[in-house]
């Protein structure tokens, strides 16, 4: 990986944000493009919202790329562009919460700060035998505590390294590679035979459906476009103008849009078939529903805009939205 043994706390933090909730193999194209296009915190402090948020696309988590741009113009402003070389500094950023500030203050300024990811924590669990669930305070605070403990002093970065890697490789959570382990001997899972029970699961987390009802009111080179501005979900992010609704839109359709619009001088032309997206705690429910007005030149659209469809690839779109455009060949 481009990011093993890297000393640039830039670099270490931009990877970290983009690997956070992120596959490895999903994550490492946009670190490349992110790396290259911004090569300093300078430049990515200086750079259009827009553009970063259209650098991002694809990626989730938005907010993450919203703090990563302002802790940039953070840094750029507050720091004199130069990274904050401690854990007690690092925390303060926004976006970076314990995991990151310990990954940048001991890979980049080797202080002794242990790392705590589910890679650690489940190595840590097996060994030690411990059945706390890692996402409550009481195992939060044993894992915190362990680590520390247990952190070689004289290579912090190093050994941070090798205990993450050691459970993303060999430690795995199916099938773990125990045959050859050094820890076999003493490893209370093993032991014991408990192996799948540690680390203790999390709890389960309620998921919130959402019904998202989409219009596409277009003429032959202009569409209508939203900003998500609220505090929600794709924050910053652009789209189609949207309602929602609390369950799935079958009936009195023309009559919501109009309620929406404040406007009943249009015709639904068609619908698309509903599409999901999952998020963490969420499944997005979208419809896609295709709108001509009498008069698209007066027609207005709520909060939102007209732009050149030749234009519509300058935005950034959740995902959902961004497939049917693609679908409908407009990006
Ligand atoms: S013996 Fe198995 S469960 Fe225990 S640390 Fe090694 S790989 Fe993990």
């Amino acid at each position: 990986m481009p990011w093993k043994g890297e000393k640039n706390p830039y670099f270490i933090w931009l990877s970290e944000i983009i690997l956070q909730q992120t596959r490895v193999e999903q994550g490492l194209p946009y670190f490349l493009n992110f790396k290259q296009k911004y090569p300093t915190v300078k430049h990515l402090a200086e750079a259009p919202e827009d553009e970063v948020m259209k650098l991002w696309q694809g990626l989730g988590y938005y907010s993450r790329a919203r703090n990563l741009h302002e802790t940039a113009k953070n840094i750029q402003t507050n720091h004199n562009g130069k990274f904050p070389s401690s854990f007690e500094e690092l925390i303060k950023l926004k976006g970076v919460g314990d995991y990151t500030a310990s990954a940048i203050a001991s890979f980049a300024f080797s202080e002794i700060k242990a790392v705590v990811d589910g890679n650690v924590i489940r190595v840590l669990a097996r060994v030690f035998g411990i059945d706390l669930p890692p996402d409550t305070t009481a195992g939060k605070k044993k894992f915190a505590t362990l680590s520390q403990e247990l952190i070689d002093e004289h290579e912090p970065g190093p050994y941070n390294q090798a205990i993450m890697d050691f459970g993303a490789v060999v430690c795995t959570p199916q099938n773990p590679g125990c045959d050859a382990c050094p820890f076999q001997k003493f490893c209370v899972a093993y032991q014991q035979n408990r192996i799948d029970e540690l680390p203790v699961k999390k709890k389960k987390i309620k998921i919130q459906e959402r019904y998202f009802n989409y219009l596409v009111i277009k003429s032959k080179d202009e569409i209508y476009i939203r900003k998500r501005t609220d505090s929600d979900i794709w924050k910053n992010l652009y789209e189609l103008p949207m309602f929602e609704t609390s369950k799935p839109l079958k009936k009195n359709i023309k009559e919501a849009i109009a309620g929406y619009l404040t406007n009943n001088n249009f015709e639904i032309t068609a619908y698309s078939e509903g599409s999901v997206q999952l998020l963490t705690h969420r499944k997005i429910h979208a419809q896609f529903i295709e709108i001509e007005p009498q008069s698209f030149k007066k027609f207005r659209a709520a909060d939102a805009q007209k732009v050149k469809l030749t234009h519509l690839d300058n935005f950034a779109f959740p995902k959902t939205v961004h497939l049917y455009l693609k679908l409908k060949n407009l990006v």
